[in-house]
């Protein structure tokens, strides 16, 4: 079984004090044979970084280009220098406000994984689309569309149904698992031994009162958890969910 993996996604919310705050709180609350990660907008993450350097921390986002005129863009290369150990790509804010496409976030995994950065590739389909009956040939686009040059090495995977983000709606273990099977498939096909190593998160308003189920399902690696992470208790009790997994 692979080692749980917990990332708090904070989003755009804290201030450096508190940022500081709840990254120190978040280290004491990590446990032995839990990955335990936070990922700060990126004006915090030397903050995060300097406040507890036990912790692993991400970025959000990272630009698709390695350096030059890109007003505003941070590279990969700047968030190793920071000790960042990976980026979000492909979350759906980032689809929905900003026009990402797939050819986008593949050339962002692929920056990543240049400077030996992790990429956490969120996937995840529309409540239109899982009422159209179909989920999965969403999830297997947005696969193949970032991962064509993609390595195996380097690579976590974030189902995130989009109607389950930020909504209190979460997918059931058995919605999660359908498609968490399907992507663990799709791996093997396309990563073959390497896939191994590759975890699978599940995202979509987790929270300490349904961890526990979502964590118990075989094909979930962890968590990538929004809002319930800027409670240092509440992402505490999922900690210590995945560790008693
Ligand atoms: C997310 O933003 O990745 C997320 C899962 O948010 P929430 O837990 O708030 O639904």
């Amino acid at each position: 079984m692979r080692q749980p993996l917990l990332i708090g996604n904070w989003k755009m919310n804290l201030v450096p004090d508190e940022a500081a705050a709840l990254a120190r709180a978040v280290a004491s609350a990590s446990l032995a044979g839990v990955d335990v990660g936070v990922a700060p907008a990126s004006a915090l993450l030397s903050t995060v970084r300097s406040a507890a350097p036990s912790l692993s921390v991400y970025a959000q986002d990272v630009s698709a280009h390695a350096s030059g005129a890109y007003t505003g863009e941070v590279s990969a290369a700047m968030l190793k220098g920071l000790g960042v150990v990976g980026a979000l790509v492909g979350h759906s804010e980032r689809r929905t406000y900003h026009g990402e496409d797939d050819a986008l976030v593949a050339a962002k995994v692929s920056r990543l994984q240049e400077a030996g950065l992790e990429a956490v590739l969120c996937v995840g389909e529309t409540l239109e689309q899982r009422d159209a009956g179909d989920p999965w040939s969403v999830v297997a686009a947005q696969l193949e569309g970032a991962l064509g040059d993609a390595s195996g090495t380097g690579l976590t995977i974030a189902y995130e149904p989009v109607w389950a983000i930020g909504t209190g709606r979460t997918a059931t273990p058995e919605q999660a698992s359908e498609i968490h099977d399907a992507i663990r498939e799709w791996l093997s096909e396309r990563f073959g031994a390497s896939r191994a190593a590759i975890r699978v998160l599940y995202g979509g308003s987790m929270k300490p009162a349904n961890a526990g189920e979502l964590l118990a399902a075989s094909s979930i690696d962890g968590g990538l958890v929004g809002g319930a992470s800027l409670d240092a208790a509440s992402f505490g009790a999922m900690i210590a969910t995945a560790g008693s997994r």
